[in-house]
């Protein structure tokens, strides 16, 4: 999951994630299954773009991400709007989660932070980078053992 911090704690904007749709109980998702779409042309042809980006990076690394990101490609689904969690300190959006399920990695990446606010292309494209990291065994926090997501999102960005 990728996580972000609001620069704009406090905000009154409204922010329900209320939806009139459940998640079936059975499902993987933890978004309402309508409130995933197809990626639109555009953000398709990025997502495309930026799998071939990386299968010819010098970083080997980046490569194997890139490879990954081209075998996952037909199951990543957008979701309307970030999930917003709030804490104490700050409040953070769940911009982007992938889960294991049978043989396949699904892929799920916010299109807003809220009802206002869109994300631009680059931040979807380093959500795409983050979820497919895990699929390659890449962990949230660091663990001694290999990069975390956040750092193959930032290393191949
Ligand atoms: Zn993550």
């Amino acid at each position: 999951m990728e996580t972000v911090a609001d620069g704009s704690a406090g905000s009154t904007a409204a922010e329900s994630t209320k939806s009139s749709c459940a998640v079936a109980a059975d499902s993987p998702e933890r978004v309402p299954a309508c409130l995933l779409s197809a990626p639109t042309v555009e953000e398709g042809a990025a997502f495309t773009a930026e799998a071939a980006r990386l299968e010819s990076h010098p970083d080997p690394t980046c490569r194997v991400l890139g490879a990954a990101i081209s075998d996952r490609l037909p199951t990543v689904m957008m979701f309307d709007r970030a999930i917003l969690k709030k804490s104490p300190l700050q409040r953070t959006y769940g911009v982007g989660f992938s889960y294991e399920f049978g043989d396949e990695w699904l892929v799920r990446i916010a299109r807003r932070f809220n009802e206002l606010t869109e994300r631009s292309l680059s931040d979807k494209l380093r959500t795409l980078r983050h979820e497919v990291a895990h699929s390659l065994g890449a962990t949230e926090e660091a663990s001694g053992r290999g990069l975390t997501a956040a750092e193959y999102a930032d290393r191949c960005g």
